[in-house]
């Protein structure tokens, strides 16, 4: 008898060749137990392997269907949702089905249940434990940050956490047990959330709400029963968004709804974190990559089991298998860690947009800085625009200066830091105030910058700053290919002042202890904090002001956010400005407002410097006046010029190889035939530019090329295009590795 309901599934196997669903039939004996969404054994060639339902049949599409082994779990893993949505996102950030589907599983960890934690437990009062930290300093520096964190912790932490912190081991612990000052409990790990930053001054009573707010609260309230469901709030820090996520969320729940909050970075939300816990303390869940595995499947099993009503995580989060979900919160929506760099490639937002119509539930973005996307959305009317302009508390955006380099160059001043900035440095720390000194990541790729005009040439047909290559000497553009000879001198004001331009945040160290001997100084980089227990360890010596001058790239320094730093100062702005990447003017003035955001949180009013040999340039005016009005209006008018996003749409294909020409030579031929298949469907605006060397041409070994596809809808194409990589990727095997990126955020 032939069997009555067959099941297509997706194998778990991560492979172009299995990338389509598969059909079998469901066996009497797990009829009515298999659904959409459940996790089965199947039989495929001569193996067993899992796989997950995505469809039922009633009839049989092949002839010979074979039978399902078994069924995986006592409830289906995926809820329909992730089905449909894993299958969207696949098509869309062109990665297999089943990649996909694994950003929807339940977190391993399934099977290694941690029930129990080993605590370690603080046995003398803070002052007395600080004392012995103190006296332990020099001769076990780990056992003494281990004292000091316990100090701060009298409820104890987690071993975990502990060694996390302070990057000691066992064998720092030992002496510290055995000589009575602390003791290891194992205790049940009831509550994942010990690790609770430490926050001054939260508050968890209701405020009265500012105008500002207020209206756009009516609107957003509206939002739960009306039609318009995105909101863009564009407020400054400190303008009280958070208060209004806050308010949302307490009306979905009112409404028994779920809600979904989305932050660029745990780490750097310590306020969010404690505020939700305190106004729902029974409904709310952390997902976080350092829970251990067992405590991270216990949430998401809180969070499926509907007994968590409030998640908040990063960026994975968007995928937490709530149910009924009423509100979705997309902090600091314009950050680039929304994006995931591997396969797949999606953006946070889109996830979020998709699963807030799914639900139709409010999805309510904030920035400072929105992204130009979601700027764009609101004049389209997607999404509703809400403005706060105002500060709460009333402090005042900090003044900003911008220091022309060219002059200081002119002056004769060859030094990293100009006279203002230097100036400015020396009343700081005579008021025995803080500094922060930025240096916008280093290029990785140089670029050459004439020091007396400010001059960086760009490609004449991409408008991004063309790269310098020094064997053989050239300039090259790494949109087109656009080539062209090195510059001898300059072609604006002639001068022979061409530098391969880039600086390091150790050399600004140097710099600042030559010039103020004896001040304390921390370097915050991706050298510094490579140890554990690093970031913490300088964090808190400039929390506790044993050093005055805080010198970091701005992508580590985020989070902070100290009352007593009153100059913020820009190092070289231009590093940023001249990334080989069209939205480098934008990154340019996020970065320059958020670090402008540092200076001056405390009563004293802050004062921000920014160094650059471009002050002329739209993103460093705009940042100075503080609008992002004016950097909006600019930057718009750019991309709907070179027809950029969000004017279109891009797809990034690279191609590497351990060998120079394999990579070079592949890479025309996937183009020569991608060019082809798209004018047989008659495809004429698409632009495909390349194949040119990546900005990051070398990286572990393999050498990249990449190609840049362009165009209003490209999306409409994505299945061709899709065919012809992934035809050539079968031809070629190993040698040659693929990706695709739709939408990019970075393109290097
Ligand atoms: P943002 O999220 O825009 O950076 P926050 O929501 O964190 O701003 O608000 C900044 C500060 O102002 C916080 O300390 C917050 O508690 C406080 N705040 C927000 N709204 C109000 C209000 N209506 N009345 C008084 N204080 C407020
Ligand atoms: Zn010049
Ligand atoms: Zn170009």
């Amino acid at each position: 008898m032939a069997a009555e309901l067959y099941a297509r599934v997706i194998l778990d196997m991560v492979s172009n060749a299995v990338d389509r669903p598969f059909q079998y039939a469901v066996p009497s004996h797990l009829a009515g137990k298999i659904e959409v969404g459940s996790r089965v054994l199947v039989p495929f060639r001569s193996r067993q392997m899992v796989a997950y339902v995505v469809a039922l049949d009633r009839e049989p599409l092949i002839n010979n269907t074979r039978d399902i082994i078994d069924i995986q779990d006592p409830f289906p893993v995926l809820q329909p949702e992730f089905v449909e949505l894993s299958h969207w996102l696949s098509r869309r950030f062109f990665s297999r089905w089943i990649e996909s589907i694994h950003l929807c599983l339940p977190p391993a960890g399934e099977k290694a249940k941690a029930r129990h934690v080993e605590k370690v437990l603080p046995l003398f009062p803070p002052e007395i434990m600080r004392e012995e930290s103190a006296r332990l300093k020099s001769k076990a520096f780990r056992q003494a940050l281990i004292l000091e964190h316990l100090a701060l912790a009298e409820e104890g932490l987690p071993w975990r956490v502990l060694k996390a912190k302070t990057g000691a081991g066992r064998q720092s612990l030992v002496p510290l047990i055995k000589r009575g000052w602390l003791k290891i409990e194992t205790v049940p790990s009831e509550s994942p959330l010990w690790d609770k930053p430490q926050v001054e001054g939260t508050i968890s009573k209701k405020l009265t709400l500012t105008s500002e707010q207020e209206a756009a609260w009516r609107e957003i309230k509206e939002g739960f029963t009306g039609r318009q469901k995105q909101f863009l709030i564009f407020g400054v820090t400190g303008s009280g968004k958070t208060e209004l996520y806050l308010r949302a969320a307490e009306e979905a729940l009112k409404r028994g709804r779920t809600v979904l909050f989305l932050v660029p970075e745990i780490a750097l939300t310590p306020q969010i974190i404690e505020q939700l816990k305190t106004r729902f303390p029974d409904s709310f869940a952390l997902l976080h990559s350092s829970l251990s595995p067992g405590e991270r499947y216990e949430q998401w099993l809180r969070v499926k089991r509907g007994e968590a009503r409030v998640v908040l995580g990063a960026r994975s989060a968007v995928f937490a298998p709530l149910s009924n979900i009423g509100l979705i919160v997309m902090d600091e929506e314009h950050e680039n860690t929304y994006k995931q760099s591997e396969s797949p490639r999606y953006h946070t937002r889109d996830v979020a947009r998709w699963r807030a119509a799914y639900h139709d539930a409010v999805l309510l973005m904030g920035s400072a800085t929105p992204s130009l996307e979601t700027f764009l959305d609101t004049r389209r009317k997607k999404a509703k625009l809400l403005t706060l302009t105002r500060r709460v508390e009333g402090h005042r955006l900090p003044d900003v200066e911008v220091v022309d380099m060219r002059r200081e160059f002119g002056a004769g001043n060859r030094g990293i830091f100009s006279r203002s900035l230097r100036k400015a440095m020396e009343e700081t720390l005579h008021r025995q105030e803080q500094i922060m000194l930025f240096l916008n990541r280093r290029g990785f790729a140089g670029f050459q910058l004439c020091r007396q005009c400010g001059l960086v040439l760009k490609c004449p047909s991409c408008d991004v700053s063309l790269t310098y290559h020094s064997s053989p000497e050239h300039l090259q553009c790494h949109y087109c290919g656009y080539r062209r000879a090195a510059l001898q001198f300059c072609p604006q004001c002639k001068s022979r002042y061409l530098r391969n331009f880039g600086l390091g945040t150790q050399k600004v160290e140097r710099e600042v202890q030559n010039i103020f001997p004896g001040v304390e100084v921390v370097r915050m980089d991706s050298d510094t904090t490579a140890v554990r227990g690093a970031y913490d360890r300088i964090w808190s010596s400039f929390k506790e002001k044993r050093a005055s001058v805080l010198i970091g790239t701005q992508m580590i320094a985020k989070g902070f956010d100290f009352p007593g730093v009153t100059l913020v100062g820009i190092v070289a702005a231009d590093i940023t400005l001249h990334l080989p990447d069209f939205r480098a003017g934008e990154r340019t003035f996020q970065l320059l407002s958020q670090a402008a955001g540092r200076s001056g949180r405390g009563a004293q009013r802050g004062r921000v410097i920014i160094q650059t040999f471009t002050p002329w340039h739209y993103s460093i005016k705009a940042a100075a006046e503080h609008s992002y009005k004016d950097f909006l209006q600019e930057e718009l008018k750019r991309r709907k010029l070179l027809l950029y996003p969000p004017f279109s749409e891009i797809i990034l294909i690279n191609c590497s190889s351990l060998q120079e020409p394999k990579a070079r030579l592949f890479a025309e031929k996937l183009k020569a035939a991608l060019a082809e298949s798209l004018s047989i469907v008659g495809e004429k605006e698409t632009e495909l530019l390349g194949p040119s060397p990546a900005p990051l041409f070398k990286i572990k070994d393999r050498f990249r090329y990449q190609l840049i596809f362009k165009g209003i809808n490209l999306q409409q194409y994505a299945g061709i295009i899709r065919d012809v990589v992934w035809r050539f990727s079968q031809e070629t095997g190993e040698e040659i590795r693929i990706t695709v990126d739709f939408n990019p955020m970075m393109m290097l």
